[in-house]
């Protein structure tokens, strides 16, 4: 074993391999791999190998394809056989709603590439003949599906690497990782140390041990996962290999193996394996099976697969693997540790490995993933996310893998866990609450007598009228909505104006003001869009994204100069509520000393205001597109504040109003949000910012690239789109047509209820962002005409929030 390394990986499942293989792929050739037991020894070797392209998000779909693509090259350069079984997959649905969600993960492929096929169940069945057509509605066919063999797919990236240079390490583990202040590490192994420039946990069912070595909680739980593989089936003796099968209600999937049918579930009472320390002396080890726990999902597989019912099961297998809380990978770099970074949690290392493996040695080597990993990064967890936090959630998410998350959906598990001082108030105002990082924000209310309740769809729920009274309110009279779910972050320092000018796209708002501003990498690309709010000369509040402050403070705090400069997250420093609507400036004034009369508070003005009693930040800016303020408090006097604007707001025609009215009102008024319209793969030219961008301030990270992208226009535009659709409105992710060819993908949408139109947002490509006609929106596999709007749908001028 050497004593140094550029690179140590902790752990040689199929994650670690590939880490290692992409890291000597991409130039970095010192790396070495640490591996306690055998390679594979973790959950790798007894998994069922099964691979899908078909992911939730579209980016980790990506990825997947990649991971897929990967096994000719890797068999290639090994000549280790990965033991590719491309069969071709089917997802089968058993009801209509199953079947709109086929229709919708087969439009989202358009856009990927992919090519979904639907098939009616009688197809689906002569496809595969096991199935008992009566309980199916239809089907999707994927070719781009199959199974591999887990340990020829690890030999095959270990392989690849060593041939490249890298060293593996078998028998030898990792007991601590100490880190030293020229930010480089001494790996402690039972057999001797290693001193490491960077260190990569792919740990697997233990990476939680690992990071508890550098005091990390990582947001990880392996669950006890079965499948079993039955006897020879005589009705596919002599076939052609069958499918690879999804059965969604049965919460099945299935494969040949071997003359048998391989038959796994993710049962709904399913059980966490080691809930708080995993067992060292864990190795190639399976778990004891317990059918009883699985009998129900049998039985079904029993009746819609008849020929399984009728022959003998040769083998089962019950291992643990593990699961993240919205059941996507950690990947990435950790925020406050120096060349530490993790690539676990990888519950489909089959379909995902390569993808994971590619990401983090991109990031490694050049300081970024090169592609939209946002939905896999580690950092979109924060401090919320506890043991016990990720123990509900992750049971829930296994026992909902195969169900239909409806995108007007909230699950219930580790609810209520952060509210604000007003939650029993809004509560008894009957908001429905959403969840958004651990915290609870009202989504919508319902009249008194109604219940609090949101029926799940695809289509216009019943808070669609509801809404609707919700915009009429803010656009006619004044509307009082909860804004805690935002990050702030404070930067501090009699160098932060200097920082943030660096750091930020946007000049730096004077004492008193505002400025919105894209934040950019060093391509160019979009990496944060905040409200920067001037306290004084030494004092900027940023206001963006609550789920990406982990995301913010990692970048921030990786380009902090050695002094001058503080930067500190305080979102529950700083409850809100927001007053918006013509009259809001009358409701707030009736309550404060100051003139807010539009010359003395103008448009982007943020000062100290006393309202009542109650000292708060109030600032004169509208996501609503309505004259509006946002006021935050700390929360020892947000009811006061709520409970002084409601009594103060009654003769004024006041109502509060939620989360989904504000999409509705910022999609009208094209104003885009992150992780949405705004990702790392789109330039701000691209995505409508360039006002924000101030390139003749002097140099900022991006600005050369930015430059280069008002020169050339970028490729992409985000356009907006009225929509000709009928019960159903866009909601993200659907192919954008454009004369019968997709061009491009819808980011956001809603009823716009101001404009009485259903509206989207989303790019194509900026050759054709002004064609005037010939656009569709694919709205659960219909394509429904689609307007290009030249402005935004409501105020375009923005008169109304600036008078
Ligand atoms: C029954 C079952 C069926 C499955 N079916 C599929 C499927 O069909 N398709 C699919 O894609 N996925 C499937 N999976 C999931 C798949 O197995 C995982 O996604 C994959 O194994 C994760 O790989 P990993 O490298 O992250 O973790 P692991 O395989 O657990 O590897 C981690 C490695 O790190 C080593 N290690 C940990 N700590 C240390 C240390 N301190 N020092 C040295 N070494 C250390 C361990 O010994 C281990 O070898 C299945 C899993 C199970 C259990």
């Amino acid at each position: 074993m050497r004593s140094a390394a550029r690179v140590v990986v902790v752990g040689g499942g199929v994650v670690g391999a590939s880490v290692l293989y992409h890291l000597t792929k991409a130039g970095w050739t010192d790396v070495m791999l640490i591996e306690r037991d055998e390679l594979t020894c973790g959950s790798t070797w007894h998994a069922a190998g099964g691979m899908h392209t078909v992911n939730g998000d579209p980016n980790v779909a990506r990825l997947q394809q990649y991971t897929i693509n990967l096994y000719r090259e890797i068999e290639r350069i090994s000549g280790q056989s990965c033991g590719v079984h491309l069969t071709g997959g089917l997802m089968l649905a058993g009801t209509r709603e199953r079947l709109d969600w086929l229709k919708m993960a087969q439009a989202r492929g358009r856009y990927l590439g992919m090519e979904l096929e639907m098939l009616t169940a009688e197809e689906a069945a002569r496809r595969f003949p096991l199935l008992d057509k009566q309980h199916f509605v239809g089907a999707i066919f994927d070719p781009v599906e199959g199974h591999v063999d887990p340990y020829g797919v690890t030999q095959a990236y270990a392989k690849s690497a060593q041939i490249a240079g890298a060293e593996i390490v078998r028998h030898t583990r990792v007991v601590d990782l100490k880190p030293r202040s020229d930010g480089t590490w001494d790996v402690i192994t039972d057999h001797g140390n290693v001193h490491a420039e960077h260190v990569v946990n792919a740990g697997g069912l233990w990476a939680r041990e690992v990071g508890r070595m550098v005091g990390l909680e990582l947001p990880i739980l392996a669950m006890e996962h079965q499948y079993l593989i039955t006897e020879e089936v005589p009705q596919i003796a002599g076939l052609p290999e069958q499918l690879h099968c999804i059965d969604f209600e049965g919460e099945l999937y299935l494969r040949e193996e071997r003359g048998g049918m391989l038959i796994g579930t993710y049962e709904r009472a399913g059980v966490p394996w080691s809930p708080v320390a995993t067992p060292w002396d864990f190795a190639q080890s399976l778990l004891p099976n317990d059918l009883d726990r699985i009998a129900p999902s049998l039985e079904v597989a029993f009746e819609h697969f008849p020929a399984l019912g009728e022959v003998g099961i040769r083998k089962v297998v019950n291992g643990p693997f593990t699961f993240a809380p919205d059941g996507n990978p950690l990947v990435g770099p950790i925020k406050g540790l120096r060349n530490f970074w993790v690539a676990c949690g990888v519950m489909a290392g089959f379909s995902q490995g390569g993808g994971v493996g590619l990401a983090l040695s991109q990031w490694m080597v050049n300081g970024d993933p090169g592609s939209d990993i946002w939905a896999m990064d580690v950092a979109r967890y924060g401090d919320w996310a506890t043991l016990a936090y990720t123990n509900a959630k992750v049971r829930e998410n296994y026992s909902r893998r195969f169900r239909i998350r409806f995108p007007n959906e909230e699950l219930p598990a580790a609810r209520p866990l952060r509210t604000t001082p007003i939650y029993d108030r809004l509560r008894e105002a009957h908001a429905v609450f959403g969840e958004y990082c651990g915290l609870e924000h009202p989504l919508w209310f319902a009249p008194s007598g109604a219940d609090a309740w949101e029926d799940v769809t695809f289509h216009r729920s019943n808070a669609h009228a509801h809404v609707a009274e919700e915009c009429r309110a803010v656009q006619e009279r004044v509307g009082l909505l909860e804004t805690s779910n935002y990050g702030k972050i404070e930067v501090t320092g009699p160098g932060a104006e200097e920082w943030l000018s660096r750091i930020m796209a946007n000049r730096v708002p004077r004492v008193g003001r505002i400025a919105l501003t894209p934040m950019l990498n060093d391509r160019g690309k979009l990496i944060g869009d905040f409200t920067m709010c001037r306290l004084a000369a030494d004092r900027v509040l940023l206001i963006g994204t609550l789920a990406a402050e982990t995301y913010y403070l990692r970048w921030f705090q990786s380009h902090l100069p050695p002094a001058g400069v503080q930067v500190r997250a305080c979102a529950m420093e700083h409850v809100g509520l927001s007053v918006a609507g013509p009259e809001s400036r009358a409701l707030l004034q009736s309550l404060v000393r100051d003139d807010l009369s539009n010359t003395a508070f103008p448009f982007l003005t943020f000062r100290r205001v006393d309202i009542g009693m109650i000292p708060a930040l109030v600032g004169r800016i509208s996501f609503t597109g309505e004259l509006g303020y946002e006021i935050w408090v700390s929360p020892d006097y947000q009811r006061a504040l709520y409970e002084l604007l409601v009594e103060a707001g009654a003769g004024k025609g006041l109502k509060p109003f939620g989360g989904r009215a504000l999409n509705a009102m910022r999609i009208e008024k094209g104003f885009g949000n992150w992780a949405r319209e705004f990702r790392p793969i789109y330039g701000p030219y691209e995505a409508g910012l360039g006002r924000f961008v101030a390139l003749e301030k002097g140099d900022f990270i991006g600005r050369a690239a930015a430059l280069a992208e008002r020169a050339s226009g970028g490729e992409l535009r985000l356009v907006a789109f009225a929509v000709d659709a009928a019960d159903a409105d866009a909601i993200g992710d659907e192919p954008i047509w454009h004369d019968g060819r997709v061009v491009g993908w819808v980011t956001s949408g809603a009823y716009g209820h101001r404009v009485g139109r259903s509206l989207a947002l989303g790019y194509v490509p900026a050759a054709i962002a002004a064609a005037s006609a010939g656009f569709e929106i694919e709205i659960i596999g219909e394509r429904r005409p689609a307007e290009r709007l030249s402005a935004c749908a409501y105020d375009p001028t923005g008169a109304r929030m600036r008078s």
